[in-house]
């Protein structure tokens, strides 16, 4: 019945569409890749972003080119494949026709939709303003440009003896004691002496709102996470929330007000609010509901995966984890249901592999937790930590990365900074920015422009003398 629609507009075979090209889309993109069918991969950006590796760039331990990969490279020998870059806006599902932002228009016999999510910063006030995000590449480099700012503001104030205003550590609060978060504050520890030597220091604090780090790992590689975050002095605050947040700091549950001009966000995202436009069935955290074969209810031929779609691991259960394996099988596993349709064979129900779960807390150590069944989803009787749990992670990492280019070259890097503890060189384009507040650094806060969103929804604004500072681009 569909594919009679690619001869109704003019085409030979069918189209197949497929939105995003994160874990899910381009799993779902190269599982078509023998199919009879033209197929577009539609994404606003030219790019793929390998996610679990972000925050090594917003803490420059990695250019941001080694974890980001262009999506005609990774396609370069599919010949059914043509990328597109676009921003879906809308979908026409009577008409089976798909919007961008810029007004161009894709017609479609089969779609999966593989949006992905975005940062959810629950409504605390302020935090949009003020906050960093770290869920796009551009939040990363926009991250690492502001940490680098305020290491170099910091240096030069530092005398040749060693004092100065300079010494002060410099407050940064990371909110959020989930993987990104534990790893990100690990990661800060270290980066100032990596960075600028002994010229600065960072002092981290970690704000989890529950009673223990890692919460969906075991407590004792909670306790582990803990231990070693304290060993690195990082502040960890458990129990507490964070209610409130400004140009100069932020204020947490009980009142408590730490001063900073750095808060990195890393509590929590929600599916991408495309899906709220789609006029599709959705899930409390906005995910497109969908049937054991990743099918969407009453749009034949349309399926979604990855985190945009609420996949239950059991039915009637809750939908699985937003994390990187669910989307890359999920996202094959559409991609072949829709090869499947066009061959006209039965579709497949939808089995997730769980593969355990990890998480670096410094150079060398890591937690790790694996199951020992294909079946055992959430319960890992295999955990353990240190090196031999660092190197898993190492080892896992590498094989995700998209190429082998990128893979060599994270391989090379890491194996620079594990033996030298010398970063690989942080670059700060055209000069620190100006302080929006004068808790971290030499100048007064009078250069404090108005708050704008962090996390890229609003356009950059250029410096105008006294209104606004220079943002990272
Ligand atoms: C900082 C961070 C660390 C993480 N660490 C881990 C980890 O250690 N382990 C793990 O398993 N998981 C981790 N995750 C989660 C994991 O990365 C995600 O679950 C996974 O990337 C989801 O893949 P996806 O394809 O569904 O979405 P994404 O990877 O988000 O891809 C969605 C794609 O859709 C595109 N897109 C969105 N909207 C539109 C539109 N309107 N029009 C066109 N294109 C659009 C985007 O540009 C993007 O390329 C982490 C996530 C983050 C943010």
């Amino acid at each position: 019945m569909l594919a009679g629609r690619a001869s109704d507009r003019g085409r030979t075979r069918p189209h197949i569409v497929v939105l995003g090209g994160g874990f899910a889309g381009l799993n779902a993109a190269h599982a078509l890749r023998r199919v009879d069918a033209d197929v577009t991969l539609l994404d606003k950006n030219n790019y793929h972003t390998f996610q679990p590796l972000l925050y090594q760039v917003s803490t420059a331990y990695l250019p941001p080119e080694e974890v980001g990969s262009a999506l005609r490279t990774i396609f370069r020998r599919q010949a059914n494949l043509t990328v597109r870059v676009g921003e879906l806006a809308e979908v026409s599902w009577a008409q089976r026709v798909l919007r961008c932002r810029d007004n161009s228009t894709i017609d479609f016999d089969y779609l999966i939709l593989a949006a992905g999510a975005e940062t959810n910063f629950f409504g605390v006030p302020g935090m949009r303003e003020h906050a960093w995000p770290l869920y796009t590449l551009t939040d990363a480099v926009r991250l690492r440009r502001h940490l680098l700012s305020i290491l170099e503001r910091a240096a030069r104030n530092v005398g040749p003896d060693g004092t100065g205003s300079g010494c002060r550590p410099i407050r940064v609060v990371v909110v959020g004691g989930g993987p990104t978060g534990v790893e990100t504050a690990g990661a800060l520890s270290s980066m100032a002496h990596e960075v600028v030597g002994p010229a600065a220091r960072l002092g981290v604090t970690l704000v989890e709102a529950g009673p223990r780090l890692l919460s969906a790992l075991s407590p004792r590689s909670s306790q582990r996470a803990l231990i070693d975050l304290c060993h690195r002095r990082v502040d960890v605050r458990l129990n507490r929330s964070v209610k409130a947040a400004d140009a100069c700091g932020v204020t947490l549950s009980g009142g408590e007000r730490i001063d900073t001009d750095t808060v990195i966000w890393a509590a929590g995202v929600q599916a991408s609010g495309l899906s709220r436009a789609l006029g599709l069935e959705l899930n409390r955290r906005g995910q497109i509901v969908v049937d054991p074969q990743l099918r969407v209810p009453d749009h034949p031929g349309v399926f979604a995966a990855g985190d945009l779609a609420a996949i239950p691991d059991t039915p009637g259960g809750p939908p699985l984890p937003m994390l990187a394996p669910v989307a890359i099988q999920s996202g094959r596993h559409a991609g072949k249901q829709v090869a499947r349709l066009i061959e006209g064979q039965p579709l497949q129900e939808f089995r997730y592999r769980d593969k355990g779960v990890m998480a670096v807390l410094g150079r060398g150590d890591a937690v790790a937790e694996l199951p020992l069944s294909r079946r055992t989803t959430g319960r890992y009787p295999l955990q353990f930590g240190g090196f031999v749990a660092w190197l898993l992670w190492l080892v896992v990492h590498i094989a995700y990365l998209i190429s082998f280019r990128n893979r060599l070259q994270v391989l090379i890097d890491w194996a620079w900074n594990y033996f030298t503890s010398r970063g690989t060189g942080a670059i700060l384009f055209d000069g620190p920015d100006p302080p929006s507040c004068d808790v971290a650094a030499d100048e007064s806060a009078a250069n404090a422009s108005a708050p704008q969103p962090r996390d890229g929804s609003d356009p950059l604004r250029s410096q105008e003398p006294g209104t606004a500072r220079i943002r990272p681009g």
